[in-house]
């Protein structure tokens, strides 16, 4: 059985900067504080725990003074900016440079939407810590769309103006913007419509890779922390293209069963907060089983 880890998986820039960061401070200090999960990968997050790294939430930021705390790749609203300041806290901070552009182009289409009475809206996923950072940009008032069902929060009367979160899918938002026109149509207004497609290329430009990558194989072993946005997306497009395709989280989630002697290929590969190292034993655990198989 021949079994290949896909070299377009794993860390996207971003997530590589966030933790390399990390890891430079600790290695001249004994603990840092990071404000929620470095990554949506709960085997890295424990990696860097024992190195020093330690998980607050925004409830303890609130109580905490005179301390260093990592802002991680997704950005932060402006209110933790302001928490830190008056709690004395020095930040170090790791938002991608992807989120932080996005952060600046919906601030200024919130103060575009003010003069012409209209509304923010992102695509994307309620509580996502990227999301709650772009909706600070706009006071709170951005409109959250997680999917079609969410499209009476918009009033299509009024200007509207779309973004996506960083790591949406491209056919959901396309899809959002068909169902929003739609929407519009059906008023009879002229309402304005503007789209800025703010999907990042690190996620998006996977997709048809993975497409091909799931048909060559067998089996696929898609390997990511739970709670991650792009995971989800990246697996669905494994999923439609390969109906043996298994997510995991750990590698105890894997099932003898899934190799049998019929699989002669099995693809490993992951999201963009999925260390190599994680896909890596993957294989190793993988090549166990068949070797079990064989015997
Ligand atoms: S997915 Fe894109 S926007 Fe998000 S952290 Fe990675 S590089 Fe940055």
């Amino acid at each position: 059985m021949k079994i290949k880890i896909d070299n377009n998986s794993g860390f996207c820039f971003g997530v590589v900067n966030a933790i390399e960061t990390a890891e430079r401070y600790l290695e001249n200090h004994s603990e840092l504080y990071c404000l929620g999960d470095i990554v949506h990968n709960n085997m890295e997050v424990e990696r860097l725990q024992k190195m020093g790294l330690k998980t607050i939430t925004h409830s303890d930021l609130n109580n905490m003074k005179d301390a260093t705390v990592l802002l991680r790749a997704h950005g932060e609203p402006p209110s933790t900016y302001k928490i830190a300041m008056q709690n004395n806290i020095k930040l170090v901070d790791a938002s991608c440079p992807v989120v932080l552009r996005l952060q600046n182009r919906v601030f200024n289409g919130y103060n575009l939407m003010k003069e012409l009475n209209g509304q923010v809206v992102i695509y994307g996923k309620e509580g996502h810590a990227e999301v709650l950072g772009l909706a600070g940009q706009t006071k709170d008032e951005a409109i959250i769309i997680g999917s079609e069902a969410d499209l009476d929060k918009i009033d299509f009367h009024k200007p509207i103006e779309l973004y996506s979160q960083t790591t949406k899918g491209k056919e959901g938002f396309a899809s959002i913007i068909k169902a929003i026109e739609r929407k519009i149509e059906e008023t009879g207004n002229n309402t304005e419509f503007l789209v800025n497609d703010t999907l990042c290329g690190a996620v998006s430009n996977r997709a048809p890779h993975l497409r091909e990558f799931a048909k060559q194989n067998d089996v696929i072993i898609f390997v990511s922390g739970e709670k991650s946005s792009n995971g989800k997306y990246l697996f669905g497009v494994c999923k439609e293209n390969n109906e043996n395709s298994y997510f995991i989280s750990t590698i105890e989630q894997l099932k003898s069963n899934w190799f049998k002697n019929d699989v002669l290929t099995v693809g490993i590969c992951g999201a963009t907060s999925t260390p190599m190292w994680l896909m890596e034993e993957a294989a190793g655990a993988i090549k166990k089983f068949s070797e079990l198989n064989k015997i």
